[in-house]
């Protein structure tokens, strides 16, 4: 990466020694000699990642004038086989993939630099244009393996205690970028759907709100749980929302994912202080929906996550506030256990003015919950090392909002230069 001198930073989009992290390797040359992102072409050609199954078909069926089956055969090339290169498709006849040539691609996101953790947990910076760049992260574990996703770059959200939250916003990702993070990492780690499960969950924890990029989440979960793609069954993809109310009625009607909701306090003053978007859509709103969300469902239940910052909502009473809400929770939707709660001890970065709550008052809060029979865990911080924990990931955003420069502004009167941002 290159510094400007209005202090941007130019991604170069070809693995790069001086890009931090570990340097690409086993990229296959079909992703990386393609277009780049974003690159003007004489007739745009539909880029394959972007559509669900009966959009592949319908593309298949109008633009290629092609039986629908035939888009089956080209999802499993591309999400089971990862091959991207119509030429490679060896089981599509030569004029099918002449067509295809001149109508479609499949255009895979840029990785630009991988790191592993010394806990086998791996972060991805993935190039989405020449000026932005997220993070993606796979946290394996006993019998599992969790990859977390973005949804936009940056977000327009400003929660205070949120690392993403200080670059600032610049747009949503498509549904190829959404979905090109799961077939990146899918890739590297040799998945195959009902044979070689390696990729079992995928949480869109990473940066951004996903509820404010509606469709193109909506359609890149339908990809993952797609047999023709991932294969991943409903309640293994969680979607967490800092609270957007109406967009939970809707992605309720049509979608069946696990729902994840930020919560991390129950009483408004401190909540909306945390998640200002919580003015818009207070508690009792936030709570309705959910309710909502979950009665739809039987047996369904949310997860209300919950930083843990000392001194600030790790108290006993906040405890007893957050039990009060759960039970309640319980009693509103009659269903046993509809609530649980995940408490997560901050992750700190520079320049943040929250500090990880004492293990004593985690264990003590988690304690509270558990006798007021709340389902309570606590959620243990992978990839510490390489700064891939929950609310680390920062990407390269090219601010839209004056946030970025703010942080920075505020990092350099501390003295703590541009470290972090
Ligand atoms: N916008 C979505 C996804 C955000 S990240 C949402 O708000 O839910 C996923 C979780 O990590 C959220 O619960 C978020 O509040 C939490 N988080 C953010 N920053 C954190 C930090 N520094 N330490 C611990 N958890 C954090």
């Amino acid at each position: 990466m290159t510094a400007n001198r209005d202090n941007t930073i130019d991604i170069q989009l070809t693995a790069s020694p001086e890009a931090e992290g570990k340097a690409v390797s086993g990229v296959a040359p079909d992703a990386t000699s393609q277009a780049l992102p974003g690159a003007a072409s004489a007739a745009p050609r539909k880029n394959i990642f972007d559509l669900d199954r009966t959009q592949l078909e319908d593309f298949f069926e109008g633009v290629l004038g092609e039986k629908r089956y035939r888009a089956h055969q080209v999802m499993k090339w591309i999400h089971h086989r990862y091959v991207t290169d119509f030429d490679g498709m060896t089981d599509l006849g030569k004029a099918l993939r002449a067509k295809l040539h001149e109508h479609a691609e499949v255009r895979a996101p840029i990785v630009l630099t991988e790191k592993p953790s010394v806990d086998g947990t791996h972060k991805w910076l993935i190039g989405m244009d020449p000026k932005n760049a997220i993070e993606a992260v796979f946290i394996p574990e006993k019998g599992r393996g969790t990859l977390c996703v973005s949804s936009q770059v940056g977000c327009a959200l400003n929660c205070s205690f949120c690392s993403t939250g200080t670059q600032g916003f610049n747009r949503n990702l498509t549904t190829a970028e959404i979905i090109g993070q799961v077939w990146v990492v899918a890739r590297h780690l040799g998945n195959m759907p009902h044979q070689r499960r390696r990729l079992t969950n995928v949480v869109m924890m990473g940066m951004g709100e996903p509820l404010m990029n509606f469709d193109n989440v909506v359609r890149a979960m339908s990809i993952m749980r797609d047999d023709l793609g991932y294969g991943l069954a409903n309640k293994r993809v969680t979607l967490s929302t800092a609270g957007m109310v109406p967009m939970i009625d809707k992605l309720g009607e049509l979608s069946d994912v696990s729902l994840a909701v930020s919560l991390h306090a129950a009483n408004g003053e401190l909540r909306t202080e945390l998640v200002p978007l919580n003015k818009k859509y207070p508690i009792a709103q936030l709570m309705a929906a959910c309710e909502r969300y979950v009665m739809r469902k039987p047996r369904s239940s949310i997860t209300f996550e919950y930083t843990l910052m000392r001194g600030v909502n790790d108290q006993p009473e906040h405890a007893r506030q957050l039990a009060r809400l759960m039970k309640q929770f319980d009693n509103a939707t009659q269903m046993k256990d509809a609530a649980k709660v995940n408490l997560i001890p901050f992750n700190p970065f520079p320049g943040t003015r929250y500090e990880r709550s004492d293990e004593e008052d985690i264990r003590a809060f988690q304690q509270l919950l558990q006798q007021a029979r709340v389902l309570t865990t606590v959620r243990r911080t992978r990839g510490d090392d390489i700064d891939a924990a929950c609310g680390q990931l920062k990407g390269q955003v090219m601010d839209r909002t004056r946030r970025q420069a703010t942080f920075r502004k505020m990092l350099a009167e501390q003295g703590a230069g541009e470290a972090g941002v």
